[in-house]
């Protein structure tokens, strides 16, 4: 029978074949019948290919065995770990690693010869490698310890830790080598060496293992076509894509193990593993790599989340202070002056502007005053919607046509979210130059930036290469992104609160002024009749309830309608105005005093009995006598007292003491009158 392999059906430059250190079968979604077998069999089982492939599955692996793949393919697309499993080939017993993956309506069923290796060493090797994994405190230190631990467990010349970029070129972060192949540690790989179909793979299986590229291929053959073509991706036997291998030759590698970084949603990076000879991998080394990679890929992780959650903590201090501010009346031009320079530490800025309406207030080194209002004009114009914008390179992403800002490359800009005209808080970093090495077919030279020194790279057709990077600063990492827009909520709150307690400010004195005008004379200054009625009343009160004594002087100018008529109504104004000058400053702290109305007055003596309080009438009245009011000779006043009686109202006790200065006033003015009843 003619036998067919499945290559014809492939559209991409995947064969459905397999890499010959194992050997593979195709088995229907049952496993009950072979419908494809990897052409080497016979390398690994007494029988021919024709043999194999009309053998009853269970007479082939035994009848435990297909159990066992039955049952732990059972609602599951891949047993959740590889069997062991012993055949008997020509009467010898041969053990095998065995992975079993459904793929469309078919099961894959792989086997790799299982050496007899100690377990016991690799166990301890592997312990070992997690105790100096897990002694490591920084991100790049577990870094060099993985791949040192991965260079001595697995053998491989070369092993790297390849880190993407946003772009999804990659870098070398680090590496561990042997010797026998050169250092690329630091080099950037363009990101079509490793495609993107490639990349997703490492979500399905995260684990690739190529022993040598130079290997023949097997293919799967059978005597029947297969409806659709087997995707191997979830095994370890999987042949190399012709474009794998131009990538591996590129690199001078002939036998790699790469293994996948996996963040919680992106392909953090790689671990890749080079050998510039052949490498046979066994199963229980690869499945030992496989789990210090995933311990090294938690432990990043984590110490990544602390030195951020540090960095957070900090960002969150420098915005408690500012919030503990809220409490006083503080300058965002403040803020700026005391914040400021721990701000630029934090964002790892050269410079830092507030712009508040209109207003640009300025931190560190920066560009002018004009170009940061343009700046902030161009950002709103041309990123309403916006509360953050970034860029590494001004020059090219910023405002066009602007000279505005040279020497500084990257910006961070953040409105800060203030109700009538937002504000910006703007960081800004200065120029880095990088020099870049980077590596790859000479195809991808790129032909804009100024490339320069290049040479082969290792033995492969590779080339490296350099390039200057100007005019761009770091990167604004999404973490520094973040904390700036929190820092810009808080400086909003706060220039927020200072804006309502200048406004509460204004109302206060606005309130002040008026509670004034309600309660003073305009004329003369002093309380008004309302103002004075007021305090009788209350005064009347505190007699009443705790008897205590007060009296009351109510006076009048002398024939003030005289002033008027013979020296005009202004004169007279300004005759009320110094009258109540020189009486409030007879007057002791305690006394109280306002305008009755027209030219009389009273006085409120608080504590006086009726002997004081005609000592007092008597020192106010010889006061207006001795001032000078010029152009007149003299003015005096009249002045009746009465001492306030438990149970008097008001109107009675004024009643009283208007008696006493209308008699004083029939007496020849000029003169005091103590109320009856004294
Ligand atoms: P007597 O000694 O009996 O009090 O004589 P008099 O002239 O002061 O008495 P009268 O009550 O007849 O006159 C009060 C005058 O005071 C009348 C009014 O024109 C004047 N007057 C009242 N209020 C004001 C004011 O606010 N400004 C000025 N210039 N004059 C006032
Ligand atoms: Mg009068
Ligand atoms: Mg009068």
């Amino acid at each position: 029978m003619p036998l067919i392999t499945d290559s014809s059906q492939w559209q991409s430059d995947e064969v459905p074949a397999i890499q010959p250190i194992g050997w593979a079968l195709v088995l229907d979604k049952e496993a009950s019948q072979v419908l494809q077998v990897s052409a080497n069999v016979p390398d690994f089982l007494a029988l021919s290919v024709d043999q194999a492939l009309l053998a009853g599955v269970e007479s082939l692996l035994g009848r435990g065995l297909v159990k066992r793949i039955r049952s732990g393919l059972q609602g599951r697309p891949r047993l959740a770990s590889a069997l062991k499993a012993s055949l008997r080939v020509e009467g010898k017993t041969q053990r095998f690693q065995v992975m079993a993956y459904r793929t469309g309506d078919s099961i894959i069923v792989e086997f790799e010869p299982l050496p007899r290796v100690g377990g016991r060493r690799l166990l301890s090797e592997v312990n070992h490698c997690l105790l100096r994994l897990a002694a490591a405190d920084q991100p790049n230190q577990l870094l060099d310890e993985l791949v040192a631990s991965m260079q001595s467990l697995t053998g491989y010349a070369r092993v790297l830790v390849y880190q993407f970029a946003d772009d999804w070129h990659g870098q070398v972060v680090a590496e561990a080598s042997n010797g026998d192949m050169p250092s690329i540690k630091g080099y950037r790989f363009p990101a079509e060496d490793i495609p993107e179909l490639a990349r997703a793979r490492y979500w399905r299986h995260p684990l690739r293992t190529i022993h040598d590229e130079a290997a023949p291929a097997i293919p799967l053959v059978s005597h029947v076509p297969m409806l659709t073509p087997v995707d191997l991706s979830l095994g370890n036997l999987r042949a190399l894509a012709p474009s794998h291998r131009r990538y591996m030759r590129g690199l001078g590698v002939r036998a790699s193990l790469s293994l996948g970084v996996l963040g919680e949603q992106v392909l953090w990076g790689l671990v890749s593993c080079h050998n510039p000879q052949p490498l046979y991998l066994s199963p229980a080394v690869r499945d030992a790599a496989r789990a210090l990679v995933q311990m090294a890929t938690q432990r990043m992780f984590l110490l990544q989340a602390r030195a951020e959650s540090r960095y957070l903590q900090r960002v969150i201090d420098s915005r408690q202070l500012i919030s503990l501010e809220h409490g006083g009346l503080v300058e965002p031009a403040q803020l700026l002056r005391k914040h400021g320079p721990e701000w630029l530490e934090l964002f790892r800025a050269e410079g830092c502007a507030l712009v508040l309406q209109q207003q640009a207030l300025r931190l560190g080194q920066l560009p002018s005053q004009a170009a940061l209002l343009q700046l902030t004009h161009w950002l709103e114009k041309s990123h309403p919607q916006e509360s953050i914008w970034s860029t590494r390179s001004l020059g090219v992403e910023g405002p066009q046509g602007l000279e505005c800002c040279p020497g500084y490359s990257g910006l961070l800009a953040v409105k800060v979210p203030l109700s009538r005209q937002p504000g910006w808080l703007l960081l800004f970093r200065a120029e880095r130059i990088d020099r870049q090495r980077w590596a790859g077919p000479q195809a991808l030279l790129p032909v804009q930036d100024a490339v320069a020194d290049i040479q082969p790279l290792s033995d492969g057709p590779f080339v490296a290469w350099q390039i200057e990077v100007r005019e761009h600063s770091l990167r604004w990492l999404p973490i520094e992104q973040q904390a700036a827009k929190d820092l810009a909520e808080d400086l909003a709150v706060s220039v927020s609160v200072q804006k309502v307690e200048q406004l509460m400010a204004q109302l206060q004195s606005a309130n002040q002024q008026l509670e004034t005008l309600a309660h003073t004379d305009p004329l003369t200054k002093i309380w008004n009749r309302y103002r004075i009625e007021q305090a009788i009343d209350a005064e009347i009160s505190a007699g009443d309830r705790y008897g205590r004594a007060f009296s009351l002087l109510l006076f009048d100018i002398d024939n003030f309608k005289a002033v008027n008529d013979t020296h005009g109504h202004e004169l007279g104004d300004q005759v009320l105005a110094t009258m109540a000058k020189a009486v409030m400053a007879a007057l002791r702290s305690s006394d109280l005093f306002g305008r009755w109305g027209g030219e009389e007055f009273i006085v409120l003596a608080v504590e006086t009995g009726a002997d004081e309080a005609g000592l007092l009438a008597e020192r106010l009245r010889v006061a207006v006598a001795d001032t000078a009011f010029p152009p007149l000779s003299q003015v005096t006043i009249s002045v009746g007292a009465a001492r306030w009686q438990p149970g008097e109202t008001r109107k009675q006790l004024i009643a009283r003491a208007d008696q006493a200065m209308y008699q004083a006033k029939q007496a020849g003015r000029n003169q005091t009158v103590l109320a009856s009843n004294d």
